[in-house]
């Protein structure tokens, strides 16, 4: 039997729609509150994986994700300044044949956009800035900074890296600042004098890198992310902007086709990288969870918001398996803890396609088909 309280959702990013778009399939009552105003379109892109795009899938949005991505033939890695591959990642037909589903490339605001539109209008209230949670009678009251409250059977913090559900759960966190930086932006291919990026590239220096590539089937609209070491700015959050100077510079020597992405490239947002260790837990009674709350990861496999889709979908299975809102998410945290950890810890090392990688644990993987712990 299913679970048939009330959830809230704390955040609607990526994990919190996805979230929200299953609940509302399942016919389970509940409400995403999201600290801002309105959503903004950030100048991002992202990579889907397959593992990402069966969970996609599952929400009804394959056919409208085909179309306003990219599928790119391979993600290369190659040498700075000498353009040598070092490794291939193949996309395309075989790997879809293999894994199950596309590997995509797409700008985040699309698909933000697709998620959003699993969710019933209505069920997102916005300008909730989570401030406490407490249990209350049998279930659970959310206080938010406008000094409204809500009242829910079962909590999910979706509230991304600096969430505010984590820290009433498990007290402060304390990141370990890398010393590197991400800048990253998507901007106009026109801009290129003609050059159009063909595929996914991450192009590997000594201390740096930078990945680029097109955000849709036009390939009008180009994307970068860097990692660049900085120890001197250690503030995580997009609201920074960069200095695409000191981009240029901090690239100078890298091959031709990184230059000519960077030469007119009008402007950047800056991130600092920072590393977590995998919590011990990610549950009390019926509260969990779910993405960069409970396990925010490096960039540098792309797997962040894929795993927060993954967690989203087994949330929704064992809600969906059990009537008992505690034990539900005590099966999701036992269903995702060892995986996450592991990708976790692999990102960290940014060595992902670097030399020969063998990804089919990643991206072999299918939320709805790996079993539940009983
Ligand atoms: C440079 C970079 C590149 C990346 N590239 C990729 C990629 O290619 N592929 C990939 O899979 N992942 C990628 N990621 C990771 C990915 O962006 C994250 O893992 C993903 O967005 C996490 O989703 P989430 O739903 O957990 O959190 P988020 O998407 O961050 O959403 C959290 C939401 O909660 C809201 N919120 C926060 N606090 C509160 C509060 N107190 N009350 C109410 N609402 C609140 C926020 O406003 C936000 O809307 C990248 C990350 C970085 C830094």
């Amino acid at each position: 039997m299913s679970f048939a309280g009330r959830v809230a959702i704390v955040g609607a990013g990526v994990g919190g729609l996805a979230l929200g778009g299953f609940l509302s399939r399942l016919g389970v009552p509940f409400a995403v509150y999201e600290q801002a105003r309105q959503f903004t379109r950030l100048g991002a892109g992202i990579q889907m994986s397959p593992n990402a795009v069966k969970v996609l899938r599952a929400l009804g949005l394959e056919r409208r994700i085909r179309e306003f991505a990219f599928a790119p033939r391979s993600w290369s890695n190659r040498v700075w300044n000498s353009g040598d591959n070092l490794f291939d990642f193949i996309y395309g037909d075989e790997a879809e044949a293999k894994y199950g589903a596309p590997y995509v490339l797409m700008h985040r605001g699309d698909l933000h956009d697709a998620l959003h539109s699993t969710v019933p209008a209505g069920s997102i209230a916005f300008n909730k800035t989570l401030t406490n949670l407490a249990r209350k009678g049998g279930g659970y009251e959310l206080r938010f900074a406008d000094g409204s409250t809500a009242a829910a059977d079962a909590v999910i913090g979706a509230d991304g890296v600096h969430s505010r559900v984590r820290e009433i759960l498990l007290g402060p966190e304390k990141p370990r600042f890398t010393g590197r930086v991400a800048h990253r932006t998507v901007f106009s291919s026109a801009l290129m004098n003609g050059y159009l990026v063909e595929t996914c590239t991450k192009w590997w220096g000594p201390d740096r890198h930078i990945v680029i590539y097109p955000v849709n089937p036009r390939r009008d609209e180009t994307y970068f992310v860097t990692s660049v070491p900085d120890p001197d700015w250690d503030v995580e959050s997009w609201s920074a902007r960069g200095d695409m100077d000191a981009v240029r510079r901090a690239f100078g020597g890298f091959h031709d086709d990184v230059q000519k992405v960077l030469a007119n490239c009008p402007s950047v947002h800056q991130w600092a990288l920072f590393e977590r260790d995998p919590l011990p837990r990610w549950t009390e009674g019926a509260i969990a969870l779910l993405g960069d709350a409970c396990h925010p990861m490096t960039p540098y496999m792309a797997q962040g918001a894929a795993t927060a889709l993954e967690d989203a979908a087994t949330i929704a299975r064992c809600l969906a398996a059990v009537d008992d809102p505690g034990e539900a998410l005590r099966r999701y945290e036992a269903a995702r803890k060892d995986r996450t950890a592991r990708i976790q810890l692999t990102s960290r090392q940014n060595s992902w396609g670097k030399g020969a990688t063998d990804p089919g644990w990643v991206y072999g993987y299918d939320a709805f088909e790996t079993p539940l712990p009983a």
